[in-house]
């Protein structure tokens, strides 16, 4: 790797990589051939002994129990973790609970925190974020139908929401909903905590993610809300914030997806070039002598060296400046990393023929879950135009929209 790790990442880095592959890795046929909901008493099992070890949630601050990690030190144990499909998820790293802690702790109330944001960074629940809805496109977030109106001291929310990650089995799910219907577009919304056993919130179904529905935290929702009923007091931030919330969470949110990715792509290419050297197409002739073979191990080294460079400046900035100041960062990263994971997550499938196709590596597994990349949180046409728009404004050119 091209930068030197920071002292204190180095020995996450180390203890982190190594219990992924003696305890997380292992488990990865499991997960292919049964799925996520019947790994779940091992895991919890892992995540007793990633707490016991100090290595849970590096990226919380020490007094929310975690290891108090700077953004660019977690982005090296972050990558380390995405060598696995739920290496995440074991150190109570996982999206989107990730998000959902960081916005609870910046904008919550103490109550908030003492109710939901405790026994989530302890790891006792999980939780879910409802914003996008099938009748919208997501890619426009500020227009929404979910509407929450006030009735005495509460908000009585009525509305449609669809991708939601982690539903099932989340103790609560984060719910933007309009408001305030007559003010700009940006200042419509807020983000209202809803307890999933709350009356009138109905789970419909788990979307079949290009054929798998899954189940628990690694499954994403349709639901409905038909008359929830919750207190006003569940509102995160003042009237109407709900989209500028939704900016400062998605902001390190995307960088933290993009820090996974490179692991992800790692894991990728180092079972691409393990086949492409071991796999004979004749007697001792590997697929690896074949100059397309050559080609993909080159232009993914080169990929993945630069996604990690690019990602690295990103969160040393944004630890420096914010994430305001960041945006241009963040949306590189954001369609860059996810392109380059697209890319090698297939040529590392192709390169192992059928067997690609097969849950007995994890490139399958993650083929299916990690296409989404380039889509979720921001399409990547999103991203290229609003930065491109930045670039331009810089050189002069007025905005007309
Ligand atoms: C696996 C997965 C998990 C998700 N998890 C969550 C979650 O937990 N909570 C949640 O609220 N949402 C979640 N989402 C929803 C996600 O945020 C939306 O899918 C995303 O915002 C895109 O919205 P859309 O699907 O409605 O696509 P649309 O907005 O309909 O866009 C369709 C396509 O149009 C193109 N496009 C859109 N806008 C532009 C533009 N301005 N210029 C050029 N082309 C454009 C893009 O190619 C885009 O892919 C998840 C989605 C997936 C796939």
């Amino acid at each position: 790797m091209p930068r030197p790790l920071p002292d204190r990442a180095a020995s996450f880095v180390r203890e982190i990589r190594s219990f992924t592959d003696e305890h997380i890795v292992p488990l990865e046929r499991e997960l292919g051939a049964h799925g996520f909901v019947a790994l779940v008493p091992k895991l919890e099992a892992l995540r007793s002994k990633a707490k016991e070890r100090g290595l849970w949630a590096p990226f919380l601050p020490k007094d929310l129990g975690g290891q108090g990690l700077t953004l660019l030190e977690y982005a090296h144990v972050s990558e380390a973790l995405g060598r696995s499909p739920v290496a995440h998820y074991v150190f109570n790293c996982q999206a989107p609970d990730v998000g959902n802690m960081e916005l609870l702790h910046m904008f919550g109330t103490d109550a908030q925190k003492e109710r939901f944001l405790g026994p989530l960074t302890r790891g006792e629940t999980r939780s879910s974020f409802g914003m996008t809805e099938p009748e919208h496109a997501g890619s426009n977030p500020v227009w929404l139908s979910t509407r929450a109106r006030k009735d005495g001291d509460d908000y009585v929310i009525d509305g449609h929401k669809w991708f939601t990650s982690s539903f099932e089995g989340s103790a609560f799910c984060i719910v933007m909903a309009v408001t305030e219907p007559d003010a700009p577009m940006h200042a419509r919304a807020s983000q209202i905590i809803v307890p999933t056993d709350t009356p009138g919130l109905r789970f419909v179904r788990n979307l079949p993610v290009m054929g798998e529905a899954g189940g628990g935290w690694a499954s994403h929702a349709e639901i409905v809300l038909e008359g929830v009923r919750v207190p006003q007091s569940n509102r995160i931030g003042p009237e109407g914030s709900g989209f500028l919330l939704a900016q400062e969470r998605l902001g390190p949110g995307r960088i933290h997806h993009a820090m996974r990715w490179i692991g992800v792509a790692e894991r990728c290419f180092e079972l691409m070039c393990t086949r492409a050297a071991t796999r004979e197409l004749s007697p001792g002739k590997p697929l690896g002598t074949k100059d397309t073979i050559q080609g993909w191990i080159a232009d993914s080294r080169a990929e993945i060296d630069a996604s990690r460079l690019l990602v690295l400046d990103a969160a040393e900035q944004m630890d420096r400046e914010g994430a305001a100041a960041s945006r241009d960062a963040i949306s590189i990263v954001k369609f860059y990393v996810a392109g380059m994971l697209d890319r090698v997550m297939d040529r590392a499938l192709q390169t192992h023929g059928g067997l690609g196709m097969l849950d007995d590596t994890p490139i399958a597994w993650w083929y299916r879950h990690e296409r989404a990349a380039r889509i979720y949180d921001g399409p990547d046409e999103v991203h290229k135009s609003s930065l491109a728009k930045r670039i331009l404004s810089r050189h002069g050119m007025k905005k007309r929209d």
